[in-house]
């Protein structure tokens, strides 16, 4: 199969920028990692997109966190992206199935629910900035709209799609970003909104094969676009042994000799990639070391 990758690009009056994200692997490591059920696998999945779009207005170092904090039994989706294509994400309730929609859709927006979504930015200097909107359809690309609107004053249109195959597995995954700079002319804005609906289909068309540029100059038709940059993204997640180890220890010396005389062996699972850390008792009590020589 084909690598995942963002590409960004702008018109040619310079009144819009375009973002397109490929992000079938990145949904289906997610999955296989969460044991995701078709629903989740498609609200991760577009979060996973969503975020992955965000960043890439993300420089250097920056963070991004994505929280959709919906009121459905699918619970928080939060998904953490960097600047260089690095994503990760979850669904505190991977399991969770409901029936198609009455259209045969993935039914994302009942599974998430009402309540809000918050996009913190950590750009590494001074507080986070966090925003947040209302979610308008649990859908989450007409819920980031609506918050990239309100919340950022960016008018912007998002597109966001997963395609589950017959094994639950992600047969194609990515989404488009559109975000229109002040004033744009309304030949400009009317050909974006008549393109965009051309797109809404966009896991089908990931699935069958369409690029990220491909996406792109659909959204900008009939002129060319100029791509700006073309970035490889993957599920990447940054927790370790070390940082385990710290969050260990940082329990305390009192707590962690009990845990440690309790249990032959202490696992800790990482809420956003799964992975498992085992720690046995010997190595639970080395972790305190490092403290007891301070
Ligand atoms: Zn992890």
């Amino acid at each position: 199969m084909v690598d995942d990758y963002l590409v960004r690009a702008i018109d040619e009056g310079r009144q819009a920028r375009v973002f397109a994200v490929r992000s079938t692997h990145v949904v289906e490591e997610a999955r296989r990692r969460h044991g995701t059920r078709p629903v989740a696998t498609a609200a991760l999945g577009r979060a996973l997109s969503a975020g992955l779009l965000l960043g890439a207005n993300l420089k250097g170092e920056d963070l991004l966190t994505l929280r959709i904090l919906g009121d459905g039994p699918l619970g928080a989706v939060v998904v953490t992206a960097d600047a260089r294509g690095n994503v990760r994400g979850y669904v505190q309730n991977p399991g969770v199935d409901l029936p198609p929609t009455a259209e045969g859709k993935l039914a994302v927006g009942a599974a998430v629910g009402r309540g809000y979504l918050y996009v913190t930015r950590d750009l590494g200097f001074g507080a986070p900035f966090t925003g947040g909107a209302a979610l308008i359809s649990g859908e989450i690309a007409a819920d980031l709209t609506h918050y990239l609107a309100t919340s950022e004053q960016t008018p912007s249109a998002v597109v966001l799609g997963v395609r589950v195959g017959a094994a639950g597995e992600v047969v194609g995954a990515g989404g488009l970003l559109v975000q229109l700079f002040p004033d744009p002319s309304e030949d400009l804005a009317a050909r974006l909104e008549e393109n965009l609906q051309g797109l809404r289909e966009i896991s089908a068309l990931l699935a069958g094969g369409v690029t990220p540029e491909e996406l792109v100059a659909r959204v900008l038709a009939p002129e060319v676009p100029t791509i700006l940059g073309r970035t490889p993204v993957r599920f990447a997640c940054t927790c370790n042994r070390e940082k385990v180890a710290d969050l260990l220890a940082a329990l305390g010396e009192e707590e962690l000799s009990a845990l440690a005389r309790e249990r032959s062996e202490i696992l800790v699972r990482c809420h956003f990639c799964g992975e498992e850390y085992r720690f046995g008792r010997a190595e639970a009590l080395e972790v305190l070391k490092p403290m007891k020589a301070e």
